[in-house]
């Protein structure tokens, strides 16, 4: 898919914008004064597949935190700032690398000015971040409600405030927890713009709804070529956001990392216990930066033909299944047996790869 351009955008040690890889974008949910949590929590999300890492800032201490915890981590560090232009002041001193702001609630544009000034100095960007959840009373009257034209309008507003301090190092969200009117949003202010968009459905919902509506707003932005990086808020663990997102990319192409599952829906062929499988092995990947296919098919109809295009797989038969390694079957195991000798191989591609 042809993406669109966009202004490129240094934050820390990852750039966004011009055609750069789609960064994986997450929020932690500890306390950020809690520092060690919070150090944790990152790098486990770094370690699944977390390109840059959002914390909230609400008080004196989590701003002053963030210094040690940028020293513990490898990805840029995002400070998340409402209502107090002090916060976001004390955050950039104390090593955020990139601050997001709703300038519609910092206040005055003496503030806002005051915060681009140390922006500036540092040489980090701001994210505006625009949600339907709290737009400006001026607008919402003009447009009669929280229409993508009302939420673009928003946006071109705060972004000419940045552009008066000759602040151009922006990148943009357009939130909307409506998919239809998040999509629109988005599609509309890319036609007027070159700023890079952060992309996310706000406030999506559990796992599982949150995913779907997720993928459908996120996914179609991006198989438009809108889109530099992205969070999926979920209200779920931020593993799971990660999790969401990289499948996202997966699915369109856009990723060349991590393991892929494929797996049949099952039917009555079956006669080994492929959901289970699924689950469990899902649920226990190792993480990896290499792109490895797995195959879990319920039966010799579809299985081996699929197993045969993945790097490993399973093609179930009565109680067994035949192992199938980069399109040659090298064994036929007992079902207890499918997901050790599947992690064993997974294992060894990441090994042999790794090596290569
Ligand atoms: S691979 Fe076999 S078991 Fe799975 S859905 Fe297709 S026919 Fe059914």
């Amino acid at each position: 898919m042809n993406r669109i351009y966009t202004k490129e955008i240094r934050i820390g040690n990852k750039s966004i914008g011009n055609f750069k890889p789609i960064a994986v974008q997450s929020m932690t949910n500890t306390d950020t004064k809690d520092i060690v949590s919070t150090i944790n929590q990152i790098n486990r999300l770094s370690d699944l597949g977390c390109d840059i890492i959002r914390v909230a800032v609400p008080d004196e201490d989590a701003a002053k935190a963030l210094r040690k915890i940028k020293e513990n981590i490898d990805i840029p560090l995002v400070a998340d700032i409402h209502f107090n232009y002090r916060l976001a002041i004390l955050a950039i001193e104390n090593g955020a690398d990139k601050i997001r702001i709703n300038p519609g609630n910092i206040g005055d544009r003496g503030r806002v000015k005051e915060i681009v000034n140390v922006a500036k100095e540092h040489k980090i960007p701001i994210r505006i971040g625009v949600n339907s959840g709290s737009l400006d009373e001026r607008v919402l009257t003009k447009y009669k409600g929280k229409i993508p034209e009302a939420i673009v309008e928003s946006a071109s507003e705060y972004i000419k405030i940045l552009n008066d301090f000759g602040f151009d190092d922006i990148v943009v969200s357009l939130k909307s927890s409506d998919v239809p009117t998040t999509i629109e949003s988005y599609r509309m202010f890319s036609k007027k713009f070159t700023y890079p968009l952060h992309l996310g459905v706000t406030e999506s919902g559990t796992l599982w709804s949150g995913t779907i509506k997720s993928s459908i707003g996120v996914g179609t932005l991006l198989s438009e070529g809108i889109g530099d990086t992205i969070r999926i808020s979920l209200t779920a663990d931020p593993s799971e956001e990660v999790k969401v997102a990289l499948q996202i990319l997966r699915s369109l192409n856009l990723l060349q990392r991590g393991i892929e599952i494929i797996s049949c829906p099952t039917c009555g062929r079956c006669n080994i216990d492929i959901v289970g499988l699924a689950e469990e092995l899902e649920r226990n990947l190792p993480t990896t930066q290499k792109h490895i296919k797995v195959a879990i098919m319920g039966c010799a109809v579809n299985g081996p033909g699929e197993a045969k295009d993945a790097d490993i797989g399973i093609a179930g038969g009565h109680k067994s299944a035949l192992l199938i390694k980069k399109g040659i079957v090298i064994g036929k195991i007992p079902e207890d047996r499918i997901i050790e000798t599947l992690t064993e191989e997974i294992n060894n591609l990441i090994k042999e790869e790794t090596e290569a």
